[in-house]
């Protein structure tokens, strides 16, 4: 049948980053508005998707989970294919994946995928207390690969909304 709008596919993101710093939280959180604390570490669903509007437009945003394939390289090169965006996560309390997000941008580039939007979330936000990556550091990181920057809270839902609504703004702007 035909349409007068163009029927657009979704915005394929991506979440990469080390185990346990909450990528399936953060999806469900963002997808389903839902935690569970209990989180099984294989819950590794292939991807959720959520409406969001911009612009009084309906968007699709498909987020992509790692699948428990987190370790550097066991990714296989298809999950980096043909996606519009790219969201790396660390936890704030957790240096080592902080320094890792280097390496996960190196797999990034050896795909190929140089395009792609970048946004790197520090997620565990209501942990302030045992924080120890400062956001000037992770400022500073960011603004070496132009990418994106923000704090959030898988667990509370803190700046969960704000971020998906700015990335797919972004995505829609690039479309
Ligand atoms: P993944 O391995 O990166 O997918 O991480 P998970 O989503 O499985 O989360 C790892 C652990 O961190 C689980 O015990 C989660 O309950 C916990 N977690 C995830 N996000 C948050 C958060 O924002 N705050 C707190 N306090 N815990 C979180």
């Amino acid at each position: 049948t035909f349409t007068e709008t163009p029927q657009l596919g979704p915005h394929k993101v991506i979440l990469v980053g080390d185990s346990g710093v909450g990528k399936s939280s953060f999806m469900l959180r963002l997808c389903d508005d839902a935690f569970n604390e209990k989180m099984n570490p294989s819950f590794g669903l292939d991807f959720k998707t959520k409406v969001i509007s911009v612009n009084g437009q309906e968007e699709n945003i498909q987020i992509w989970d790692t699948a428990g394939q987190e370790r550097f390289r066991s990714i296989t090169q298809s999950y980096f294919r043909k996606v519009d965006g790219i969201i790396l996560v660390y936890d704030i309390t957790h240096e080592e994946s902080f320094l890792n997000l280097q390496n996960w941008v190196t797999c990034i580039q050896e795909s190929g995928q140089l395009s792609a939007p970048m946004t790197i979330i520090g997620n565990k936000l209501d942990l302030e207390h045992l924080r120890c990556v400062s956001r000037e550091m992770a400022t500073e990181l960011a603004n070496f690969y132009e990418a994106d920057f923000v704090e959030v809270s898988a667990k509370d839902g803190r700046n969960i909304n704000q971020l998906g609504y700015d990335l797919v703004s972004k995505l829609v702007e690039r479309r």
